[in-house]
């Protein structure tokens, strides 16, 4: 039962009123929270899915050099763009490692050389498919 049912008296008409608890209404908000980051996370997949459906992949060869340019650039260190990323929404459930200066998570990004008839490449140009062969 979510709470308790009343008739208000509005210009004569009866209008049904529900009163639900701060805890059920808790409850339901936790629950569509629930529905809509299950909802984000499947969109995200299907996104992906066809991100990499549009795109040429890129060689292993090449995914592993991007990584070791995106993990290492900084004298060994991470990249400074090296970081989480949120593709759907701000502050959404879908979070991933990605470049935060372009926004695009690594698990597309150093996936693919192009993207439709865009080339793929790092927005600070330590990799690029056309000029380093990355
Ligand atoms: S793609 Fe380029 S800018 Fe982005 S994290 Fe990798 S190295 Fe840094």
């Amino acid at each position: 039962m979510l709470g308790n049912a009343a008739i208000a008296k509005t210009g004569g008409a009866k209008v049904p009123m529900v009163y639900i608890s701060s805890m059920v209404l808790e409850e339901i908000k936790h629950r569509v929270q629930q529905l809509s980051d299950a909802a984000e996370k499947r969109l995200w997949k299907l996104t992906k899915a066809s991100i990499m459906s549009g795109g040429t992949k890129a060689p292993e060869e090449v995914v592993k050099a991007r990584e070791r340019a995106c993990e290492t650039s900084q004298g060994g260190k991470p990249c400074q763009y090296n970081g989480m990323v949120e593709p759907i929404r701000e502050g959404g459930a879908v979070k991933l490692p990605g470049c935060t200066q372009c926004g695009c998570p690594f698990e597309t990004k150093r996936q693919l050389l192009t993207l439709g008839t865009v080339k793929v490449k790092c927005p600070l140009g330590l990799w690029d498919f056309e000029n380093q062969n990355l």
